[in-house]
């Protein structure tokens, strides 16, 4: 029964290790999982955007099988041929010069990793993030983060010389702007930042998720990271992509860099790169990354050759099965549906998103977020056999990232029981 391990999980861990749903699974695989009483339910949250070619890919799988037995650690004393091939493969989808990398287990570990390296080569202190964002939990990741103050509280002092400046999230534009006049406004507010709160010459990196994920599921104006890359280069900053969340074919390109055409200094990758299994990584070019000496980081679970394995099966699909066209397709499909829903349902204010990152908004008749009204759609949803989960400080803005391998016929059922779940609920 659910609520039989629901029980047990609570008696056991701590309210702070929680999840989204009052159900436990049985089995996963491709886009769908069964919960232990055998409900089927069609996964459109793919474990937190971790599932990019969905549960159990028998690819992935094979690949693991065959290291199993072989061995499962190396830990930083010997060497082995699969992370080596991981990391092989990695770089030639990373985009162009970042061709070297650190392996970790987690997307706040290769945060850590990525804001170490940049104090470490620049030699100086100074991080600016924006507003919203989000870099994970742990106290370097944390301090970064703002996407919500409840992830900060009671945690300070945080890291020092961290500066927040405003993320241009368009639709909720803090300086009240449209969207061109959002990003102009962004720039300069960063700007003078620079003139008034830090000297450019004393900040080693400006960190950013050039898709807004937890904070919003708000891509980054073009123009803005244009700006910012300008920015960087013209004070010797460090640009770092934080890519854990839109990277991996979730944006349609392998990531959102690409796509945008703009190369940052330094890339953070985890999530969907092991299908599930634990691996991060910190990506930069040879000439920055050969300035890390050994000593100045390091790991031992990082590069495990199982998730490595999984890495390598995880990166021939997403290669030999196209299915980074394949993602934009599906997301135009889903984004031509969600329009299609808005114009009938006021609620939902703003749909926006790139490739199968798409967030849809709700707000009430006077823009202030329809948070209860999310709730609701998704325990509706849940009921009617859909899997998905919400994001935004308010919890009101439904992210939509089903696994990249669903099939049309997928997609229109899980945006038809989305559809009948609004119109129960509203
Ligand atoms: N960066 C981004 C952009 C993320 O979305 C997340 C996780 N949601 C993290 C970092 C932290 O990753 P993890 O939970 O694996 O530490």
């Amino acid at each position: 029964m659910n609520s039989e391990i629901i029980e047990r999980s609570n008696r056991v861990f701590t309210p702070a290790f929680h999840f989204y749903h009052p159900i436990a699974i049985e089995q996963g695989e491709g886009c769908r999982v069964t919960d232990v009483e055998g409900k089927s339910y069609l996964d459109c949250a793919s474990g937190l955007g971790v599932l990019n070619i969905g549960h159990n890919h028998p690819r992935v799988m094979a690949r693991v099988a065959e290291q199993l037995p072989r061995f499962v650690h190396t830990g930083g004393v010997f060497y082995n041929e699969t992370t080596v091939a991981a990391a092989e493969l990695l770089t030639k989808v990373t985009p162009p010069g970042l061709d070297r990398l650190f392996f970790s287990n987690s997307g706040s570990e290769a945060v850590e990793g990525a804001l170490k390296l940049a104090r470490h080569v620049t030699g100086r202190q100074g991080i600016i993030a924006f507003s919203g964002a989000f870099h994970g939990r742990t106290l370097g990741a944390v301090s970064v983060t703002s996407s919500t103050a409840r992830y900060r509280e009671r945690y300070h002092p945080l890291l020092p010389s961290v500066y927040h400046s405003p993320y241009p999230f368009c639709f909720r534009c803090q300086f009240g702007s449209d969207a061109q006049g959002c990003t102009l406004a962004c720039l300069r507010f960063l700007e003078e930042l620079l003139r008034h709160s830090i000297s450019p010459n004393e900040v080693a990196a400006i960190i950013i998720e050039p898709i807004l994920g937890e904070g919003g599921y708000s891509p980054a104006p073009s123009m803005f990271l244009t700006g910012l890359r300008g920015l960087c280069d013209e004070h010797g900053i460090l640009l770092i992509f934080d890519e854990v969340q839109s990277g991996m074919g979730r944006s349609g390109d392998w990531f959102a860099a690409q796509g945008y055409g703009i190369t940052p200094d330094i890339l953070t990758v985890a999530k969907g790169v092991a299908s599930g299994f634990p691996l991060s990584a910190v990506v930069a070019s040879s000439e920055l990354m050969n300035r890390w000496p050994t000593w100045a980081h390091g790991t031992t679970f990082g590069g495990n050759p199982v998730s490595c394995a999984a890495a390598i099966g995880t990166i021939e699909t997403i290669r030999d099965e196209e299915l980074l066209p394949r993602c934009r397709e599906l997301g135009a499909r889903a984004l031509e549906r969600m329009h299609a829903l808005q114009a009938q349902n006021p609620v939902i204010a703003d749909v926006r998103g790139m490739g199968l990152m798409i967030g849809m908004e709700l707000a009430e008749i006077d823009g202030t977020p329809a948070s209860k009204t999310c709730e609701r759609l998704l325990n509706e949803c849940l009921k009617q056999g859909l899997i998905i989960i919400n994001c935004g400080p308010e919890r009101n803005i439904v992210r939509f990232i089903p696994p990249l391998i669903m099939s049309d016929a997928e997609l229109d059922e899980a945006l038809d029981i989305f559809a009948a779940a609004l119109g129960t609920v509203l």
